[in-house]
């Protein structure tokens, strides 16, 4: 059950429903420096204490002593189809549906590339202006590959209208990095099929906190990132999806050796495995896939709906501080208010967005910025606390008090933001 926010709220009464949260314990398996409140778990997940074992020993018993021989003996040959079985039961997907592999980008390209070439009567690709940069960047150098082929971008509005004959495929991000909003992933999966168009979406911003049902959907494809709310670590490899009903269908346009139907007979022809593996196309990064693994492992402990329950409760909480202590110095709430459409993120409008961010970082608060004018909190409900919410808030408000978000060393931007 989502928790219920008191009218009147305090940093005691924060800490209240931290010992009331059914979820409260899953913290301490976290490394999470205790100086720091984190709201950036949606950039790059915190660390889970069982990783760091996990990966001593695969680099110290697996790869150190064993060689070799793990690529059989530990199952290394395996490992992306392991986690990919795993992270299906995140996504609502069968098994044999997903692979860990590459990155978000690449595996966009393989399965957009691929979804066009299976429909080589529609010449059109549909997205949205507000999707992540690297899904458009990737779907222009699609388009400017495959000769005759065009992306039609345009805004969230006009989703639907976009969708005619001519439309090969429709992809999107389920949830929006700037706002948080959610799309309805049944319905405009429903809206592409009806036009003919596959559908191909991008979980990057959902994997891990919010409940996702792919097959329910009738969703064809999908990708994700392994590094944000899945806590895989910093490049944590990717994973995609493919259904069942395409496997056969489609193609793999990046045809490398592993995603060969035997590809230690080392032939000179290329034959696709059968199933997800031919969706593979290198040698498996071994240690960061047991990172991400292990991340998995912990997630599958838990139940997504009380993961996203408390999601929920957070942003919930933020946005009743920010409306209450926020709105006078000029912020504007930039997600929307119907918990149903939010992500497990608040995003604030405000003109000196850069500078609020950066001057909170140096206080101790870590959110990020987003172009042009957006203050991003994330609040991962595995590790983050409602007093960490009250603290974010109310070192905002000092900030602002202080004016210290004009201090002019924040007038350049850093090349990460
Ligand atoms: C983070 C993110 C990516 C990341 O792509 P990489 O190739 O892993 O760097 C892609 N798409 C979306 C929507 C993201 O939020």
């Amino acid at each position: 059950m989502t928790a219920t926010i008191p009218e009147t709220v305090d940093r005691p009464a924060c800490i209240r429903l931290d010992e009331s949260d059914p979820l409260g314990h899953v913290r301490a398996r976290f490394c999470m420096p205790e100086s720091v409140v984190y709201m950036d778990g949606n950039s790059l997940g915190a660390l889970p204490a069982q990783t760091q074992p996990r990966l001593a020993h695969v680099v110290d018993n697996e790869w150190g002593a064993a060689l070799v021989r793990s690529w059989t003996d530990a199952q290394w040959i395996d490992a992306p189809l392991r986690a990919g079985a795993k992270i299906a039961r995140l996504v609502g997907a069968h098994e044999d549906e997903v692979l860990v592999s590459d990155t978000t980008t690449v595996n966009l390209f393989k399965l957009a590339t691929a979804a066009l070439q299976a429909r080589p009567s529609r010449r059109v690709l549909v997205t949205e202006r507000e999707n992540f940069p690297t899904d458009l960047y990737v779907t222009e150098g699609i388009t400017t590959l495959l000769p005759g082929r065009v992306a039609r971008v345009v805004d969230r509005a006009s989703l639907r209208d976009a969708l005619d004959e001519d439309v090969a495929l429709l992809a999107l991000t389920e949830v929006d990095f700037r706002t948080g909003e959610v799309h309805a992933m049944a319905e405009l999966t429903e809206a592409a099929h009806t036009a003919g168009a596959l559908v191909l979406w991008d979980l990057s911003h959902s994997a891990g906190v919010l409940p996702i049902d792919l097959d329910g959907a009738g969703a064809d494809l999908a990708a994700g990132c392994g590094y944000k709310y899945l806590n895989g670590g910093p490049g944590a490899p990717a994973f995609l999806f493919v259904s069942r009903r395409l496997q056969e269908e489609l193609r793999n346009p990046i045809q490398g050796f592993l995603g060969h139907e035997a590809p230690f007979a080392m032939e000179p022809a290329y034959r696709p495995a059968r199933g997800i593996r031919s969706w593979m196309t290198s040698s498996p990064s071994i240690i960061a896939i047991a990172a991400l693994e292990s991340a998995v492992d912990l997630a599958l402990e838990l139940d997504i709906e009380q993961v996203a329950d408390k999601a929920r409760s957070l942003t919930q909480l933020f946005i009743h501080l920010a409306d209450a202590r926020l709105a006078r110095f000029g912020f504007e709430l930039a997600s929307p208010r119907d918990p149903g459409r939010r992500g497990a993120q608040v995003s604030l409008h405000h003109r000196s967005a850069y500078g609020v961010v950066r001057a909170l970082i140096d206080r101790g608060v870590v959110p990020d910025f987003r172009n042009p004018d957006i203050c991003r909190f994330g609040m991962a409900p595995l590790y983050t606390r409602y007093v960490d919410v009250w603290d974010a808030v109310q070192r905002t408000v000092e900030v602002m008090e202080a004016g210290s978000h004009a201090d002019p060393s924040y007038a350049e931007r850093s090349y990460v933001t």
